[in-house]
């Protein structure tokens, strides 16, 4: 099975992503995921993607539409749900075509809707596992708060350290994400769209404000 999720960085859509995987026994692939770690190992690609990063602006097409589709590519077999990709109509019309030449059938799209006002709240108090991004912690919402030991705050599911990303604490650099994915005429939202005109593929909108277990009721409920 081959899914899309969209969501406003801090809806979730990570979270969620990493339940599909496990449930599904697919690759969970973040764009984002895949760009911090070439930055973290001091490549090319990472060297050249990190400005942009910081702050806040899209990664070029020519380096970030290649690197997903090769990636996706190796996931053929297993199955894949991308995360952070498309996030412009230009990149759902790139992934499209792939599709298509590849033999790679797109099953489901799932889309997590929150206002942006939420969204944002939500990215600063985030804080990120040393050991899986992916494990809610959040400081202002008590049901995925933080543990703490020896008066530092752990991660709530293993224990791990936590900590911030600097692309989370900046608010032009959320303000940009933000602007990018609620642009409905060229950016992921018009990506979206291209999806819901198509028609072909089953798209499944879920009200992202509600606690971690019923959103992802809510798209279980669908992906039958
Ligand atoms: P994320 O982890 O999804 O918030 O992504 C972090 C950053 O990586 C974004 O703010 C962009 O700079 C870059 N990035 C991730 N996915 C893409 C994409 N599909 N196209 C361009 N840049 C991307």
């Amino acid at each position: 099975m081959n899914i899309l999720i969209f969501g406003p960085n801090g809806s979730g859509k990570g979270t969620q992503g990493a339940i599909l995987k496990e449930k599904y026994g697919m690759d969970h692939i973040e764009s984002g995921a895949i760009f911090r770690s070439h930055i973290k190992g001091g490549t090319e690609l990472g060297k050249k993607a990190k400005a942009y990063i910081d702050r806040g602006d899209l990664v070029p097409d020519d380096i970030t539409i290649p690197m997903v589709l090769e990636t996706l590519a190796k996931s053929k077999d297993k199955g894949w749900l991308l995360d952070g990709f498309p996030r412009s109509l230009a990149q759902a019309e790139a992934l499209d075509k792939a599709l298509e030449s590849s033999g790679m059938r797109l099953d489901y799209v799932v889309e997590i809707v929150l206002e942006r006002k939420i969204a944002r709240d939500r990215i600063m108090g985030r804080r990120l596992c040393v050991n899986d991004n992916n494990h809610p912690n959040h400081i202002a919402i008590d049901a995925i708060r933080p543990a703490e030991k020896d008066g530092k705050l752990v991660c709530r599911v293993c224990g791990g350290e936590l900590s911030t990303r600097a692309d989370d604490q900046d608010e032009a650099a959320i303000n940009k994400r933000h602007d990018i994915y609620y642009d409905d005429k060229t950016g992921t939202m018009a990506a979206v769209d291209y999806f819901k005109k198509k028609g072909n593929v089953k798209v499944i909108s879920v009200d992202g404000s509600v606690p971690i277990q019923e959103v992802t009721g809510l798209i279980l409920k669908q992906l039958a």
